[in-house]
């Protein structure tokens, strides 16, 4: 065994897939199958293949269950008829969804519900079979491996996996792709390995993001190694960055706290002075109030001695024109006898 092929087997060995492939069923037709790999993903073969069998029954098209509510694909599904109730087909909604948007998936991308024109030209089948990822390259690999009589599918995905594993070189390759890859491939795992091949693809292995840091083959790849090195050197100036903008947050945080406090202090300052000036300018008016009353008093008080003063006076002057008033009589009455005597 070379040493590119012991690498493959550590690949299959490595990667665990998310869900299991169908084993290929007689009646079934392309898209069938198809349906049957979506339908892996949440029920054994046996129910996948029994939910296919009530959904055909179910409906006179594909085409009628694709426009068709997931809920009412799902009463299908269990063979319960149009409608159900909601807690009924709860278990088997996530599939019924599943397997309605795969329907979906191939109706937008073929114009049609039939998926036999893949046996017709394969290399023309990879590339549509890449552009639907609801299937995934997984079960998009399986169908390729059914179309082609179960030959070895060989897809750009798997290729950009290979190349960057380091296993082929993608320049010139696609003419005789299948020549080169297929020695490549243990005997007998020829599915296995287009299963495994097409998770990488879908799960890390994009065609311009690819997420190496996350990938289980990392360790063993050159285009990896270099993909995570750049990343956790990306990570490590990101963390510098972090950090030098938290410095910088810390310094502004700590000027502007400094900032306020004088600020504060300033006002608490300016408060003071303004307190003070009003206490100031309050004893001032205060005292001007004070010595205005003061003023007042004295006023009053002198004019209440006038007014005492001036009643002294008139008293006086009603009492001297009283005596005069008694001596002119007393003159008068003086006079009268001495007028008598005569
Ligand atoms: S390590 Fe990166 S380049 Fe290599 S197979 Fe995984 S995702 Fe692809």
């Amino acid at each position: 065994m070379s040493k590119k092929s012991d690498q493959v087997v550590k690949v299959l060995e490595r990667i665990k897939p998310r869900w299991p492939l169908p084993t290929p069923v007689k009646d079934l037709n392309l898209l069938e199958h198809g349906m049957l790999a979506v339908l892996l993903r949440h029920f054994d073969q046996r129910k996948a293949e029994a939910a296919i069998a009530a959904l055909k029954k179910g409906y006179a098209d594909w085409n009628e269950m694709r426009v068709a509510q997931t809920q009412e694909v799902a009463a299908q599904m269990l063979g319960l008829g149009r409608r159900a109730p909601r807690s009924d087909v709860d278990p088997v909604l996530a599939a019924a969804r599943d397997v309605r948007e795969f329907l979906q998936e191939v109706f937008q991308k073929t114009h049609g519900l039939e998926l036999e024109f893949l046996r017709e030209d394969l290399s023309a089948s990879s590339k549509l079979v890449q552009q639907m990822p609801h299937l995934g390259l997984a079960s998009g690999g399986f169908l390729l491996w059914l179309a082609g009589d179960r030959q070895l599918p060989v897809h750009a995905a798997m290729v950009r996996v290979l190349d960057r594993l380091g296993l082929v070189t993608r320049a010139g390759l696609a003419k005789k792709a299948r020549d080169v890859v297929g020695p490549l491939v243990p005997e007998g795992s020829e599915l296995r390995f287009v299963q495994i091949l097409g998770e990488v693809a879908d799960r890390w292995c994009d065609t311009r993001k690819p997420v190496c840091w996350d990938c289980p083959l990392r360790e063993d790849c050159p285009f990896g190694k270099k993909v995570a090195q750049e990343h956790k050197v990306q990570l490590e100036r990101m963390e510098a960055q972090r950090k030098r903008d938290e410095a910088k947050r810390l310094v502004f945080e700590k000027k502007e706290a400094e900032k306020r406090k004088k600020e504060a202090e300033r006002l608490a300052k300016k408060a003071a002075i303004d307190n003070a000036k009003l206490e100031k300018s309050r004893a001032r008016q205060a005292a001007i109030d004070a010595k205005k009353r003061a003023l007042e008093d004295a006023k009053q008080k002198k004019q209440a001695e006038l007014a005492k003063k001036r009643a002294l006076a008139e008293k006086a002057k009603a009492d001297a024109a009283k005596k005069a008033a008694i001596k002119a009589k007393s003159a008068a009455k003086k006079q009268a006898k001495s007028g008598k005597k005569r």
